[in-house]
């Protein structure tokens, strides 16, 4: 029996603290666990990743899993088209089946200016080589044959951004995988460790507190999301985030009826239908700011009436289960990645309500300039200099959609 157990296992049980690693962790979602991943393929594999709760735990586990890379800023667009391609080959990379179903996004549009707005998008990803483009209600309608594209609704459609290697994935899949993975190269993961304290000496961190004792490091990288702004208040880095919650809710499982994730900003509800059959619903943050993932019934009612606007054929589907998560919001829906103004303390933050889609290409970044001292290419317009230097990345046209 203890055998069947042990073979079961997918990572080390949680071992004892070391005095020292190279590389602390801190966070054990999707974007801590993809760094110690590919730190571990690059050879650095005394790190350690400190979780205060379960793995997965946050953001990670309760979101809707939209993965695409039609952003509207050359900078974004180029990124996240490269976190999708990672997420591609994930599955064979990982030894683990993430199962990553390509079936194509459409964003709604029904107003002239938001389909204006599309086809600047669009423009922008076709330069990139990134599939998208504008389309209309007939082939809308082919696409998603079960959703009501008639005129005569609340909010007629009118067009669509149409995405073809968008889609939704497994987010337990992707957090157990990178977990064992980064087990196996070497890296130990911590569940049940929070970090209390980060001292700092000669200008960097040196020292993390937690609840199992202290541990010597001279790099932490503090990938907590919705909890950042509390890590870097440890070491004295002010990050311009707020956190708020984010919401969504599944029905009972269904019959498939739909392929394709559908989003519409104006009407702020997206819909995707999982490989189980239940229907998800998202909507946009609540405005307030907060650390208690707790839901509201509003968004129940507001989020309810949308889908049905949409598809009024579910009118009968009982609800499942809903749940709410923290959002680290930045000022222009962009993240903020990498170095800091104190030696050793990197971050990763400002993913909003759409970081999932960026855990690959973050831990492979994160990796990259840990080991070469050098930034990537890549993230370099996401550092957190940019709010000091004015050069903002607005991504507000493309991400103010919640996912
Ligand atoms: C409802 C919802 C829907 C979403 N939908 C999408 C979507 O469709 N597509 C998409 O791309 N993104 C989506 N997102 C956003 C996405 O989930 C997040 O941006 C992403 O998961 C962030 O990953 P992470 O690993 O950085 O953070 P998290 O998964 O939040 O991990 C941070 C971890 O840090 C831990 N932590 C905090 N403080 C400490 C401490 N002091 N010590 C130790 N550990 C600590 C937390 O317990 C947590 O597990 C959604 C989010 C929500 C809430």
């Amino acid at each position: 029996m203890l055998d069947l157990f042990r073979s079961r296992r997918k990572w080390r049980s949680r071992p004892a603290l070391r005095r020292s690693y190279d590389v602390v962790i801190v966070g054990g979602g999707a974007h801590g666990l993809s760094a110690a991943h590919y730190l571990t393929k690059r050879g650095i594999k005394n790190v350690a990743v400190l979780e205060k709760s379960y793995i997965g735990s946050g953001a990670a586990g309760r979101n809707t899993t939209i993965l695409r890379s039609n952003y509207k800023t050359p900078e974004g667009a180029r990124f996240y088209d490269a976190s999708i391609k990672l997420y591609e080959g994930l599955s064979a990379d990982l030894g683990w089946n993430v199962m990553f179903s390509q079936n194509g996004h459409l964003t709604l549009s029904h107003s002239d200016r938001a389909t204006f707005v599309m086809q600047e998008r669009a423009e922008v990803n076709r330069q990139l080589g990134i599939d998208s483009r504008v389309i209309w209600p007939e082939e809308i309608q082919r696409l998603a044959p079960a959703m009501r594209v008639s005129d005569d609704s609340t909010w007629p459609i009118q067009a669509a951004l149409y995405h073809p290697p968008g889609g939704i994935i497994r987010h337990d899949a992707v957090v157990w995988g990178y977990a064992s993975a980064a087990d196996a190269g070497g890296a130990e993961i911590h569940p049940y460790t929070e970090v209390t304290g980060i001292e700092r000496s000669n200008g960097g961190v040196s020292r993390v507190k937690t609840n199992r004792g202290d541990i010597e490091t001279r790099i932490v990288i503090s990938a907590t999301a919705g909890w950042s702004t509390t890590i870097a208040d440890m070491v004295g880095v002010p990050l311009p985030i707020t956190t708020h919650i984010l919401q969504a809710f599944v029905t009972e499982p269904l019959k498939p009826f739909l392929d394709v994730v559908i989003v519409s900003s104006q009407m702020h509800v997206y819909i995707s239908q999982t490989d189980r059959g239940e229907v998800l619903v998202g909507a946009e943050i609540e405005p307030w700011t907060t650390y208690r993932q707790q839901g509201t019934l509003n968004f129940l009612q507001e989020s309810c009436r949308h889908m049905l606007e949409l598809f009024p054929q579910l009118e009968h589907a009982r609800m499942l289960r809903s749940w709410a998560g923290l959002c680290d919001i930045s000022p222009d829906y962009s993240p903020i990645l990498g170095l800091t103004e104190i030696e050793g303390f990197l971050v990763s933050t400002g993913w909003g309500t759409y970081g999932f889609k960026a855990a690959p290409i973050v831990g492979s970044t994160l990796a990259e300039l840990i080991d070469t001292g050098r930034t990537p290419d890549l993230i370099a317009p996401f550092r957190l200099e940019r709010f000091y230097e004015d050069r903002l990345v607005s991504e507000l046209a493309a991400a103010a959609v919640s996912h």
